[in-house]
């Protein structure tokens, strides 16, 4: 069991599943979205996510591969807290800085690499895809 919550604690959540792959993403929007230089992503099944309090939803649309993106947040205090891909509705993905417990989390992939910020070095033990990793395979 994983808890989690936004910064003010209006939204938070639960979820009984072990955590699915850690994906770091250095996509534009995620980039925006979060404020910070890329997105720390758990994949969790859908079906076992407990949410309390009702996140606000804004849709994004890849600039280069038109999928969409439905980014959920805090609207009293902003925080990103989870991502649902359309193309993968059996999944949510969850921020992992608003996990209580983030420990033991291992970045399995970085996904968008061509879009890092400069000054980030790569781990050469760690998959990279340049764009989404479908795209790659
Ligand atoms: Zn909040
Ligand atoms: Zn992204």
């Amino acid at each position: 069991m994983r808890t989690g919550h936004c910064l003010c604690g209006a939204i938070s959540y639960r979820f009984r599943a072990a955590p699915g792959p850690v994906i770091l993403c250095h996509c534009e929007h995620c980039q925006r979205h979060s404020g910070a230089a890329f997105s720390v992503n758990v994949l969790v099944p859908r079906d076992s996510l407990d949410i309390t309090g009702t996140p606000r939803t804004y849709r994004t649309v890849g600039t280069e591969n038109g999928n969409q993106r439905d980014r959920l947040f805090c609207g009293d205090c902003g925080t990103p807290i989870f991502t649902i891909l359309h193309e993968r509705p059996e999944l949510v993905i969850v921020k992992a800085g608003t996990l209580d417990d983030p420990s033991g989390l291992e970045p399995a992939a970085e996904v968008w690499w061509r879009r890092a910020q400069d000054w980030i070095n790569p781990d050469p033990d760690r998959p990279r895809f340049d764009g989404d990793a479908k795209t790659e395979e």
